[in-house]
């Protein structure tokens, strides 16, 4: 209800002046004259008078009698849209007709307004020939004079005066904008509301049925709420413009007065349901979570006793009040969500502004404080499409960063944190690919356990700050040593493996040996002291088409274990498949 109920809200603040403006019009007092050749495509209140029923029920023969007694009872409207407010009584519309022919010419009034309950449109002739016709969403759509969603009356005027009386009652906010055209004109009126009603709701169903759709996949709620927010706005604007009534419910006239404010409560309480749910204001403000809450269970409950009551009236009120409070809501929950740093905010508050300056746009236009135009008058619809899509991009950027964040913590779960190298996770994909791709070509391949030697005491001694300093030092020149293509990780603890492709088993013993050098010449200082590290170097290579990775790794393992007997500081290596005893490279000798 935001967007349409703004509108009421300020229709409302704004036909009160109106009103006032009316009573106090220099030029009442006489019946104006329209045209009978008047073929116009937008209303043309301003070319008649009005008189507001008191107490009690005026008859045609009433009105007649109080105009000719004081012509002064009638008022003039300053705007072409009369516009009276919620509950603002029943009003008379009067206007002579003139036809200055000598033929009948037929022209079809109508009001553009679906809510009204009831229209009488009364006719009378220079010889006091009286036609009554009669619409309005009281009355079933067969039972109508013209079965049309729009109050509607199809008259051929004779030559010389008719006067047109136009009796106008409704519960609902009384807007008045009456047409008098030919039935072509009013035909193509009609076909570009139709028009302009199928892109709305195109828009609107496609994006309630999508993210419905999501919502079954998905199971997030979010998309839920969003799919009843945007889908309760085409039932209620279709509930209150006729659209329903005449496709969905023609008979249903008790329903029909109930639907509206009932609608308009959904509306509002799947709104703040999504935002509350997006803008995920149950963590971040508690109270504002349970306070949305407690005002929509409170409006059902009213709304409830109301229809116990049969107290239609209280109930429009009602779901009216909800509307300025909606806004606020929204509005203080986007800003406060966007200052707190949540950048999807930023397209709910777009969307928020957006539907606010349509409802503006269109109430400023009904009203005539602007000029009037078809934009003018469908921007609240207009301001609600664009708020649509732009909570649709909302939810489309909280996807996209759900996305990355899943892909960063994937990432992150393959890189070791203190190192900057990769983990086991991110070394065995690629090198058991890298191995199988070296296999099946038959090229050399060699493995390397690298152990830092004696890391316990020099935790011991120097702390575990300085141990993770140290370690983060080796991993650096390590990664530093290795040649472009050799795949370096930490294995663990203070182990590390590197992988060698294209490297025969004695470059392995050069390179692990370099690796081993490097490390011993590193120097970490540490409060004024130079701590020195050295490694020890198991290194198998794949010998036979058969070894696989895991085999090589354990060989490597073997020869790590081989180095740490023999004194550490040194590289072991040995052949991994069946090569004679004698083939297999001496340990080198410690440093
Ligand atoms: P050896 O020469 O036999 O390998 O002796 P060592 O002390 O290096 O071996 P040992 O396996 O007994 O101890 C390894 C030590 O490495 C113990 C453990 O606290 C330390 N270490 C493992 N990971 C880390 C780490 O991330 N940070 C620090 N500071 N120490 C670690
Ligand atoms: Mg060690
Ligand atoms: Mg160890």
């Amino acid at each position: 209800m935001r967007p349409h109920g703004l509108f009421i809200f300020l229709l409302t603040i704004l036909s009160l002046t109106t009103h006032a403006l009316a009573e106090s019009a220099p030029n009442a007092g006489f019946v104006p004259v329209i045209d009978a050749q008047t073929d116009r495509q937008d209303s043309i209140v301003d070319r008649m008078a009005f008189l507001v029923e008191q107490e009690q029920a005026l008859s045609v023969g009433d009105v007649q009698s109080l105009i000719r007694a004081n012509p002064d009872i009638l008022q003039r409207p300053e705007t072409s849209v009369l516009a009276n407010g919620i509950n603002s009584g029943t009003v008379w519309l009067i206007a002579n007709v003139i036809n200055p022919t000598d033929s009948r010419i037929v022209r079809r009034v109508s009001v553009g307004t679906g809510w009204l309950e009831q229209v009488d449109f009364f006719l009378v002739a220079e010889d006091g020939l009286l036609q009554h016709f009669v619409a309005g969403d009281r009355i079933a759509l067969n039972e109508r004079s013209l079965a049309k969603r729009l109050p509607s009356a199809d008259y051929p005027f004779p030559p010389g005066e008719t006067r047109l009386l136009l009796r106008v009652e409704t519960a609902d906010p009384l807007k008045v904008p009456f047409y008098f055209s030919s039935i072509a004109t009013s035909h193509s009126r009609e076909q570009s509301q139709t028009a302009f009603y199928s892109f709305v709701y195109g828009i609107m169903f496609a994006l309630s049925a999508y993210t419905l759709m999501l919502f079954v996949s998905l199971r997030q709620r979010r998309y839920l709420y969003y799919s009843l927010y945007t889908g309760s706005f085409v039932a209620m604007t279709a509930s209150y413009n006729g659209i329903a009534m005449t496709l969905l419910w023609p008979e249903a006239v008790v329903w029909q007065q109930w639907a509206p404010p009932l609608l308009m409560l959904c509306f509002t309480s799947s709104g703040l349901a999504f935002a509350t749910n997006f803008l995920n204001t149950r963590r971040h403000r508690p109270w504002l979570h349970r306070a949305t809450q407690t005002l929509c269970i409170t409006y059902f409950a009213l709304f409830g006793i109301c229809f116990m009551l049969n107290e239609q009236g209280l109930a429009l009120r009602l779901a009216f009040l909800v509307v300025p409070v909606f806004s606020v809501l929204m509005l203080y929950m986007g800003v406060s969500s966007w200052t707190r740093g949540n950048k999807s905010a930023r397209y709910f508050m777009l969307g928020t502004l957006a539907s606010a300056v349509g409802a503006t746009i269109t109430a400023l236009t009904v009203t005539g404080t602007v000029t009037y135009t078809q934009v003018g008058y469908y921007a609240v619809d207009l301001g609600m499409v664009v708020d649509a899509m732009l909570l649709m991009l909302a939810l489309a950027d909280l996807v996209r960063k759900n996305v990355d964040a899943r892909v960063e913590a994937e990432r992150t779960a393959q890189i070791d944190l203190l190192t900057g190298l990769n983990n086991r996770r991110g070394f065995l994909p690629v090198a058991e690919s890298l191995w199988s791709l070296v296999a099946r070509n038959h090229r050399n391949i060699g493995v390397a356990m690298i152990d830092i030697d004696h890391f316990k005491s020099i935790n011991d001694r120097h702390g575990h700050a300085v141990g993770d300093r140290i370690l983060k030092k080796i991993a650096d020149e390590l990664d530093r040593s290795r040649r472009h293509g050799d795949l370096l990780a930490r294995w663990g603890g203070e182990e590390f493996i590197l992988l060698l492709p294209e490297t025969d088993p004695a470059e392995a013993v050069i390179v692990a040996e370099r690796f081993r050098n490097n490390i011993e010449q590193l120097a970490v200082s540490d409060q004024g002291k130079v701590i020195r590290c050295t490694i020890s170097v198991g290194v198998a290579s794949r010998h036979s088409k058969s070894v696989t990775l895991d085999e090589a790794i354990a060989a490597a393992d073997e020869e790590l274990y081989q180095a740490k007997i023999r004194g550490r500081n040194q590289v072991s290596s040995g052949l991994t498949s069946d090569e004679p005893e004698s083939n297999r490279a001496a340990s080198t000798e410690r440093c």
